[in-house]
């Protein structure tokens, strides 16, 4: 790993790096277990990681804790070579074209992002944050051109504008947001965390439990802000050290106050505690329910059944790998031809829209035609591995499923549903069951469609197989997120797998502190 302090440093690094896709974590150092999940992002998703390590003066008002602010190079350093980073990035403020603690602002170009999305919030309390954030990252973006940058869901305000600001500037990358990392009692982690005692750890649990009592209120039906943002209030003010700045309820997007939650909100905190000031949000949303697991243990019966129990849209990832494939043969594509299906790809417009059939409930259409059983022929069925292993077409597809999981109430499955496509599902369920179990179970599938003389030892090496070779896939790996439940089917029905994980579900609305 190297460390580069100018950027003609990074220059010559880069240099050696063409074709090769970068991904830059940009951090303030006193690295903690969200940044390194930002990394372990970043590293899943591209050839080169940076990670650069810069307190920004422009981001600090002068009654803030610029000098305090904890720095420690080397151990980053550590932390980063052993997570497989392959430079860090650590200027001076020189470097980044800041002369002096105060007044720079004055001296130098800024990057001013909307007053409609730095007026509320922490904008409010921290008079030119936002700014000085936007100018060093646009600085960042510009000297390591990075293919993706990733930004951390706990800062949801700067996440907001970055977005919007390389979309307005039209920068040449991709914002990546990634969710909150929490210690178990809650407490999202920050570096500001090394502040507080032990006391006051336990203390500041309340902002995080008080979050996810106004979001189960909005699980039961609570729709308005007022009231949303009072529920939070009266818990913060139960623990009399915590002295709340602010609890707002926004657009996601524009950040803009909202009265009512109609489909998705972010509702956000500040609060002082002693001299430390904390910050935590929560998305407002129906839940995400992700499960993901090996082939054979019934996920897409299981899947399919508990979206009618629950209500949910049933997001069948698959029938979109399906109708991209009836796409690329429909267009005449050889299913190898990857740049051709790179561009076919570019923009495909899937949807999937309910319908009361109860054998095909989903209508699928792609470029708003409808497919629904002509993805279901055995040439789309053959073809479908070649075209879902292509990185352009995954790319994509993600993309659509994450814009359907923007405002919640979808169930998913597949490989890496909870590890990739929804890592902030508030429910993740990791189904599974022994090989010798699912061998059994294919045996009948196969027995019941007529097939006899079959070899249980051959269907166990063969499901095996498929196991190894899905959790090494270099694309999309099968993974059990840290966070999923594990649900072993060997002893149980399917209807109790469904019970089980419908009860799951009830239980996101229990009150915070019951589920704690
Ligand atoms: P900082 O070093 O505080 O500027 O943070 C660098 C990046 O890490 C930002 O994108 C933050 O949003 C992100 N980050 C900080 N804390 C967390 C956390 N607890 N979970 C996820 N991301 C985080």
């Amino acid at each position: 790993m190297l460390i580069a302090k100018t950027i003609s440093e990074v220059n010559s690094y880069l240099q050696k790096q063409q074709n090769h896709k970068i991904g830059l974590v940009p951090t303030m150092g006193a690295l903690h277990q969200g940044h390194i999940s930002l990394i372990k992002r970043a590293s899943s998703e591209c050839d080169r990681v940076i990670v650069s390590i810069f307190v920004n003066p422009l981001q600090f008002a002068p009654t803030e804790d610029l000098k305090q602010y904890p720095r420690q190079l080397e151990t980053d350093s550590q932390l980063c070579e052993a997570l497989g980073v392959d430079l860090i990035f650590a200027p001076t403020p020189e470097t980044m074209g800041i002369t002096g603690d105060t007044d720079t602002q004055s001296l130098t170009t800024m990057v001013i992002p909307p007053v409609s999305m730095t007026s509320g919030l922490c904008g409010k309390y921290r008079h030119g944050h936002f700014q000085g954030v936007a100018t060093i990252v646009t600085k960042l973006l510009n000297i390591i051109r990075p293919d993706c940058a990733y930004f951390g869901q706990k800062d949801a305000q700067q996440l907001a504008i970055i977005s919007s600001l390389v979309s307005d500037l039209k920068l040449p990358v991709k914002i990546v947001g990634c969710p909150i990392i929490r210690e178990e009692s809650g407490l999202a982690l920050s570096s500001r965390n090394q502040y507080l005692t032990s006391t006051e750890k336990t203390q500041a649990t309340i902002i995080y439990r008080s979050l996810k009592q106004a979001a189960i209120s909005f699980y039961q039906g609570e729709k308005q802000a007022h009231i949303l943002t009072k529920i939070v209030k009266e818990k913060l003010a139960t623990v009399s050290e915590i002295k709340t700045q602010y609890v707002e309820l926004v657009n996601t997007i524009t950040l803009q106050p909202l009265e009512t939650v109609e489909t998705t909100g972010l509702l956000a905190v500040a609060a002082y505690l002693g001299n430390t000031r904390l910050i935590d949000n929560i998305i407002l949303r129906q839940p995400i329910v992700a499960i993901d697991g090996p082939a054979g243990a019934g996920k897409s019966t299981v899947t399919r059944r508990v979206a009618e129990k629950l209500e949910l849209l049933y997001l069948d990832t698959g029938a979109m790998y399906r109708a991209v494939t009836w796409l690329v043969m429909n267009s005449g594509i050889n299913v190898n031809a990857q740049d051709r299906i790179a561009d076919l790809v570019k923009g495909v417009k899937i949807d999937l829209i309910p319908s009361n059939s109860p054998e095909l409930p989903v209508g699928v259409y792609v470029n708003e035609q409808e497919v629904t059983t002509a993805i279901r022929t055995p040439e789309v069925t053959a073809n479908v591995s070649t075209i879902a292993a292509q990185s352009a077409v995954r790319e994509e597809l993600v993309a659509i499923q994450q814009s359907y999981g923007e405002t919640g109430g979808i169930i998913a499955e597949g490989r890496d549903i909870g590890t990739n496509v929804f890592p902030d599902a508030e429910l993740k369920i990791f189904l599974t069951a022994s090989v010798a179990e699912r061998a059994k179970r294919r045996m009948l599938d196969l027995q019941n469609q007529g097939y006899k003389d079959l070899d249980l030892a051959q269907l166990e090496t063969e499901i095996q197989q498929r196991d190894e070779k899905d959790s090494n896939r270099e694309i999309a790996p099968l993974k059990q997120a840290e966070d999923a439940i594990e649900l072993i089917t060997d002893d149980l029905a399917i209807k109790e797998v469904i019970d089980k994980i419908v009860q799951l579900y009830m239980s996101l609305n229990k009150s915070a502190d019951q589920s704690k």
